[in-house]
């Protein structure tokens, strides 16, 4: 299979992670299609790795477009937390919490601890299945180490950019340039690794 020709559906449901990978994915020259063009379900993510979840997205799309799918699975792990929110970032307020009621309760648990010890990373897992039966998927990983804010910074990016400072860069996720959180992210290092293994495979 040459790597030109495909189509492949990328399993996000979130918009803001959808407009952040299709640009990381580009070198592939594949034609990326969101999954809400072949369906408007969703696929349960209760696995309780990132890894898990990544594939259960993938296989499910893979399923419901009979296409080739790219996936990702990615949170939050605070050190003063024991690694929360960790996969269940995307509702840890509840199913239907919004970022602002994720970002509150996040500040909430670290109201009492100090800077010294508001440590966090993010990560991210990214799989491609060539189709729902696939039995030897693709799996990229990629981290992005920061702390967390005593209040939310900047209006970028998604989840808890506004709350996730990158010493590095003396700011937080929420007021980098979007080409600036790909070249570092979490997201972006995933990409990259995928598109690499990606290109060895099927280059
Ligand atoms: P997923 O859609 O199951 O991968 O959930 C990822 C959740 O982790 C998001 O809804 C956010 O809460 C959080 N998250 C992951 N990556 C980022 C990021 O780049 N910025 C902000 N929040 C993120």
């Amino acid at each position: 299979m040459g790597a030109a020709a495909q189509t492949v559906v990328l399993a996000s449901r979130n918009a803001g992670k959808l407009a952040e990978l299709q640009p990381l994915l580009a070198p592939l020259g594949w034609q990326l299609k969101p999954l809400s063009e072949f369906t408007d379900r969703l696929a349960d993510e209760n696995a309780p790795s990132f890894v898990e979840n990544a594939l259960v997205k993938a296989r499910f799309a893979a399923a419901a477009s009979g296409l080739a799918a790219i996936a990702d699975d990615s949170g939050l792990l605070v050190d003063a937390l024991g690694g929360a929110p960790g996969v269940v970032s995307a509702r840890y307020a509840g199913p239907d919490a919004s970022d602002a009621d994720n970002n509150q309760k996040l500040l909430g648990a670290l109201k009492r601890v100090p800077d010294a010890r508001r440590g966090a990373r993010y990560v991210c897992v990214m799989v491609y299945l060539s189709g729902a039966d696939d039995r030897l998927p693709v799996i990229a990983q990629g981290s992005w180490r920061g702390t967390i804010l005593h209040n939310p910074s900047g209006a970028g990016g998604f989840g808890y950019d506004p709350l996730f400072f990158v010493p590095e860069l003396k700011r937080s996720a929420a007021e980098l340039a979007p080409e600036i959180k790909h070249r570092v992210s979490h997201r972006g290092k995933a990409a990259r690794h995928l598109l690499s293994l990606l290109q060895q495979s099927h280059g």
